[in-house]
């Protein structure tokens, strides 16, 4: 099974149809929320997801943006959600309403988990790259947002189970170099991947193409890919919907 993972789509229409591609050739497309906030095409990013029949997630911008309050925002931030909230159509709203907060997706006994957050927190705490996470009891990939940051990390859990040849996983000697981005693991191996495809919408980590993630099941093989995107054309609309400039700004640093 292919999986197509988006997340912090943040209602950036340009960026989102360069996936275009790579949604025609995946059997499930997983977005992790925040589909709106800060950018100009909320309503489009809501129906580029319907019309490819995108699973998604509950962010803390599409739930902000429903709420009518947006005080845990910074100034602009909070512009942005107003903006949002008034542009959002009755559709729209119902849409991001209906969001659960977590998916499970289960191929051969292999299951992931797809979340914004953290699974204790799945709206607003964040795992960053180097944080503890507590991966639920049977997860053995778990799919967050939310920092837009990307990264892929293996961790054996506490009670690592003896694999299918009777060795303790620690001593097969595989899935040990973090750095590979590409690496598979074989499912017997009880291993959790944990990962964060990292922002379609606004990268943060200095690198302003956007990021998504490509997962096959029950391999466990999880890529992280970059594309560049027409910048200009999302900040052009920010401008013109008068949506505040240093969003705009950090798109083309990646900020
Ligand atoms: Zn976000």
């Amino acid at each position: 099974m292919k999986l197509l993972v988006l997340s912090d789509i943040h209602a950036n229409l340009p960026a989102l149809e360069k996936v275009e591609s790579f949604a025609l050739q995946a059997d499930r497309i997983i977005c992790l929320g925040d589909i709106v906030g800060y950018n100009a095409f909320p309503n489009e990013c809501i129906g580029w997801l319907q019309d490819h029949e995108a699973e998604c997630v509950k962010g803390n911008h599409d739930q902000a943006a429903l709420d009518a309050k947006a005080e845990w925002f910074n100034d602009a931030a909070a512009q942005a959600i107003k903006w949002t909230q008034k542009e959002l159509t009755p559709k729209s709203r119902q849409f991001l309403n209906d969001l659960p907060l977590q998916i499970r997706v289960e191929e051969k006994e292999i299951t992931l988990l797809a979340l914004h957050g953290s699974p204790r927190d799945p709206l607003h705490e964040y795992v960053f790259p180097d944080d503890q996470v507590q991966v639920p009891e049977g997860v053995d990939i778990l799919a967050l947002g939310h920092t837009h940051l990307p990264f892929i990390r293996k961790v054996e859990p506490k009670n690592a189970k003896k694999n299918a040849n009777g060795q303790d996983s620690k001593k097969t000697g595989k899935n040990k170099d973090p750095a590979d981005k590409s690496q598979k693991s074989a499912p017997s191996v009880k291993t959790v991947t944990i990962f964060n495809p990292g922002s379609v919408g606004q990268p943060r980590d200095g690198d302003p193409r956007l990021s998504f993630a490509w997962v096959q099941l029950p391999q466990m093989s999880v890529q992280i890919k970059r594309l560049e995107y027409p910048v200009g054309q999302t900040a052009a609309a920010n401008q013109k919907a008068g949506l505040p400039q240093r969003f705009s700004q950090r798109l083309f640093e990646g900020t």
